[in-house]
């Protein structure tokens, strides 16, 4: 609990401690306006106990993100934005006010980048008219446009008044001149939010050596060409964690197979062992399953009609089938 020039804490964890501490500059220097304000307070101070991860104790930081992350995606809706600010168990709420406030922080300094993001947050706090005062959302986004030249009203309507989160399938294929075509989709967990327009991150290895391309993805099934310097082994989406986003799915289409039509796979989601109806006749030559980062990572017999998932960890998969008639491609979620 935060007063001014003094914290209360029930223990010592650095993360509280951080927490609390940040509550000197969000909460009491600049106080929320109204309760509706409560995550500037609250987003802040749990995203200053993040950055004390990051500066302190980076091993944790990534760990820091995956749990908010993973708070916020555990239910399909939820703004940070409070509708009802009477009900107290929403006002408070760790996944929407804390947590996914913290992350909405943490993407505004993805999409205004470092130098503009944190000029327009020491701008916000010194600001004399909100100082030692009481500010609004609208004031934190007029410091962070006015910093970035940016216009965020698209990002505040998705992040802050919108619900949900996207998920995010990511297709590749790469030509023998290292030029990769990518395709990138999403669908939304809530129809408050059609398409979250965010510049998506996107790491691909290769031979030993790794490169990171950031596509500014305005629109669904958006198509990007990349010229990389190497043959691509695999693509990681969001390798950093800049954004929040669940279910997602990196697979590799080579250009004359992109349309591959699907094969029904019973169970999906499937335990210890996945099964398959052709739509045809014909014969089964190679069976393989690929990992989200289009990674190959089980060889079936081709003679089965089944396949042991023993192996795998829980996770999205696609499974690819060779026949004589051509190529059928179909997702599965191992549980
Ligand atoms: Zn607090």
């Amino acid at each position: 609990m935060e007063h001014q020039t003094m914290s209360f804490m029930g223990s010592f964890h650095p993360e509280i401690m951080a927490h609390e501490l940040a509550h000197q500059w969000f909460g009491d220097k600049v106080t929320c306006h109204s309760w509706a304000d409560l995550w500037l307070n609250e987003g802040f101070a749990t995203y200053l106990s993040g950055l004390s991860y990051e500066h302190l104790s980076p091993m944790y930081w990534p760990i820091w993100k995956r749990q908010k992350v993973y708070s916020i995606t555990s239910e399909p809706d939820g703004s940070v934005f409070c509708t009802d600010t009477v009900d107290q168990n929403r006002l408070f709420s760790s996944r929407l006010t804390y947590n996914k406030g913290a992350m909405v922080v943490h993407m505004l300094r993805w999409v205004c980048g470092d130098s503009a993001f944190y000029a327009g947050m020491r701008n916000y706090l010194d600001d004399p008219t909100l100082a030692y005062g009481t500010a609004t959302t609208a004031d934190l986004q007029a410091h962070l446009e006015a910093a970035s030249g940016l216009d965020l009203d698209g990002f505040f309507a998705d992040w802050y008044t919108g619900e949900g989160y996207p998920s995010y399938t990511t297709v590749w294929s790469q030509e023998v001149n290292n030029l990769a075509t990518i395709t990138l989709s999403q669908t939304t967990s809530h129809p408050s939010v059609d398409f979250f327009e965010m510049p998506v991150p996107l790491r691909f290895f290769g031979g030993g050596a790794d490169t990171t391309v950031v596509l500014n993805n305005l629109v669904n099934d958006e198509v990007f060409s990349v010229q990389l310097p190497f043959a691509i082994d695999s693509v990681q989406f969001d390798p950093d964690i800049w954004l929040v986003s669940a279910q997602n799915f990196v697979t590799r289409v080579d250009e004359a197979d992109a349309a591959a039509p699907g094969v029904l796979l019973h169970p999906n989601p499937a335990g210890d062992r996945i099964s398959w109806t052709l739509p045809g006749q014909g014969q089964v030559r190679a069976v393989r399953v690929f990992d989200a980062m289009g990674r190959q990572v089980l060889e079936g017999d081709a003679r089965s009609r089944s396949l042991s998932l023993g192996s795998l960890a829980p996770g999205g998969y696609l499974l690819e089938l060779h026949t004589d008639e051509g190529r059928y491609r179909s997702r599965f979620i191992k549980e």
